[in-house]
């Protein structure tokens, strides 16, 4: 059984994994964490660094820098 708690970090889904008549174990890793994930990724464009970028040794995103 799986549920949604609330937290400060926001909303994620807890697992029931164990319970009896005085407790209740609960995990609340990604469903999944520890599992490997494959992603199939296709490159669409390639662009040379900008200049901040090249300072900044870092990319920057579609919307400009925030920082
Ligand atoms: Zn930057």
């Amino acid at each position: 059984m799986q549920f949604t708690a609330s937290g400060p970090e926001g909303h994620r889904i807890v697992t029931v994994t164990k319970f009896d008549d005085k407790f209740v174990t609960v995990d609340g890793n990604h469903p999944l964490a520890g599992k490997t994930l494959h992603f199939d990724v296709k490159i669409v464009d390639i662009r040379d660094a900008s200049a901040d970028e090249l300072s900044h040794g870092h990319v920057h995103g579609v919307g400009g820098h925030h920082h």
